[in-house]
Formats: structure tokens, sequence, C-alpha cells
């Protein structure tokens, strides 16, 4: 970490940086690559789409490196972003259902953000005491350390999540195929058996080109679906293309009417400009 008194130029200099290593990896013969000084930022784009553009990845988001969760987010972008372009695209769904993109992963991205400035406050601080209480306590329980270091992602919230959604499906690997490899980019309706479908294969294969199974008929990939389902007193869940659960529940006719509803109707937002800025630790070499 870059201290105030410190040049960046000079600590990134092949003598510095193997000064650095050199107690890690004392007397090993070490050939310095690259040196770089990154800033680490904070940061959380207000708007993510006006009219035909759009943004992802790191021109939407920035954030400390503690969790290695950058580019993760910026995946996390591409997937919410594909299944919404392809349905306005195809005229199954109007344009406004790409304002709920920034809606749904700002919010999602914020709380990893949050995260791992938090992470940073921990790793990245400069006073000694607090450094060594931080190393004592670590050091006498690694339960205990472990659970204060604990990160899990967040769930997905907005318009087009509902009761028993949110979080990410689970991805059963059956005789050498993914579940995702079964279901293929599209929505997924599964039920615990035919009743729980209720019908409405017809309206989900046509309205929204859906993959509609039932746990049984779907074979190895389908491990433990049908415990995951019990777990949440479910007969049916809806997966939406980018994996998050939509809904997971009893009801699935009226779930459908609902969900088909978010997504055939979108919603326009606000648009809102500029970037938010959060604040977070410095440098890093
Ligand atoms: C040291 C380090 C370690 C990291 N470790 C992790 C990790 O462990 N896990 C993780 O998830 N993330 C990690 N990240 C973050 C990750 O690298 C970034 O989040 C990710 O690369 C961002 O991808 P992106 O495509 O959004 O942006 P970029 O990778 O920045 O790609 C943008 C591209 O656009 C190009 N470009 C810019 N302007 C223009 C223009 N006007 N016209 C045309 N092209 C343009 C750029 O040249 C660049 O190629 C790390 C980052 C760093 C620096």
């Amino acid at each position: 970490m870059l201290m105030d008194e410190e040049d960046g130029e000079a600590m990134r200099s092949p003598e510095s940086v193997q000064r650095m290593i050199e107690p890690w990896l004392p007397g090993e013969a070490i050939t310095i690559e690259r040196s770089a000084i990154y800033n680490f930022h904070g940061l959380l784009a207000r708007e993510w789409r006006r009219d035909r553009v759009l943004i992802a990845g790191d021109a939407a988001h920035q954030m400390p490196p503690f969790l290695g969760q950058g580019m993760c987010s910026g995946l996390r972008d591409a997937a919410n972003l594909a299944w919404k372009l392809d349905l306005v695209l195809r005229e199954v769904a109007p344009i406004a259902l790409l304002d709920s993109y920034g809606e749904e992963r700002g919010q999602h991205v914020r709380k990893i953000i949050e995260a791992a400035i938090a992470f940073g406050q921990i790793i990245c601080t400069v006073d000694p005491d607090v450094a060594a209480k931080r190393d004592r306590e670590m050091l006498a329980d690694a339960t205990v350390a472990a659970q204060r270091m604990a990160f899990s992602l967040p769930a997905l919230t907005g318009d087009l999540v509902l009761e028993g959604g949110g979080e990410l499906f689970v991805q059963p690997l059956g005789s050498g195929r993914r579940l995702d490899d079964v279901i293929g980019h599209q929505f997924a309706i599964i039920g615990a058996d035919e009743r729980a479908l209720a019908d409405l294969t017809d309206l989900w294969v046509h309205r929204l080109d859906a993959f509609v199974t039932t746990v049984s008929q779907l074979g190895p990939e389908a491990q433990g679906l049908s415990q995951w389902l019990l777990r949440r007193s479910a007969t049916a869940v809806i997966v939406r293309p980018d994996r998050y659960v939509l809904w997971a529940g009893r009801d699935l006719r009226h779930a459908s009417k609902r969900a088909a509803r978010l997504v055939h109707d979108g919603k326009r937002r606000p648009i809102r400009s500029s970037v938010e800025t959060m604040p977070t630790a410095r440098q890093g070499v």
C-alpha cells in the first residue's frame, strides 16, 4: 500500500519491488516483469442506460480488489443485460424492460462494493495498534476470524424478483452435463411434477420460449432439485435466463401471470446522471 510520504514511481522500481518481496521469498531468483500503481475506487454509475447506450463492467462500477469481484460483477451485468436485450430485440418485451437492468445491477453491485471497502478497512489499516489487535484476534481463533471475514453474494432485488426469488439457482452436475447446458439461455420453469406445472407449458413456451420441465423429466441433471423445492415449501420454480430465481412457490399460475406482465410491460424509470463516489482506501502497488 502506498503511504502519503512515499513516491509512486520510486516504489514501483524493480529494486523497490524486490525489496518488498524479499522477506516473503528470501534468496529466490525472481524476475519482475511489470509493476503498476492501482487506485482503489468505490464507484457506482447512477445511470446505466440512456436510450440505446448501455454501460456495463468497470464503466458502470469499480471497487477495491479485496473480494476479487470486479470482473465477476461485470459478468453479472452481461448476464443480466443479455436476456433482456434478446427479448427487446425480438419484440417480445418493450424497451422499458432495459430500465430494470441498471436498477437490479446497481443495487446488487452496491452491496459488493460496500463489502469490498469494509474488507479493505480490515486489511489496509495503517494504525499499528489496530493491526496488532486484528492479528492477535485472527491468530487466536480462526473460526471467529473467518466469520468476521465471511462474505456471501447478495440476493438480487427489484421488480423482476417475486416471492421466493433473488438467489442464484443451483447448478447440479448430471452425467457430464451441467443443468445450464440442459436448459440453455432461456427461462426455465421446473415443477416438482406435472400437476405443479398447472397446464402452463404452452403459455411459457409460446410467450417466452421457456424451457418447461418436471424434476423427473430432467434426469441426472436434476440431482437435488426435489430437496431444493422441498426446503422452500415450493412445488415449482421460475428461473430467469441469467439463472437468478424469479419466483419459487406453490401457485405457478398466479406467479406466471405476474412474471409475464413484468417482463412484457417493463417499467419506465426517471433518468439521473453522473457517478456516485464511495469513500475507500488508498492505493496499492
Ligand atoms: C490487479 C487487478 C486484479 C484484479 N483481480 C480481479 C479478480 O481477482 N477478480 C475479479 O473479478 N476482478 C478482478 N479485477 C478487476 C477486473 O480486471 C475488471 O473488473 C475487469 O477487467 C473489467 O472489465 P471491463 O471489460 O469492464 O473493462 P476493461 O477490462 O477495462 O476493458 C475495457 C476495454 O475498453 C477499451 N477502451 C477504452 N476506451 C475505449 C474507446 N474509447 N474505444 C474503444 N475501446 C476502448 C480498453 O482499452 C479496454 O480494453 C482485477 C483488476 C486489477 C487491476
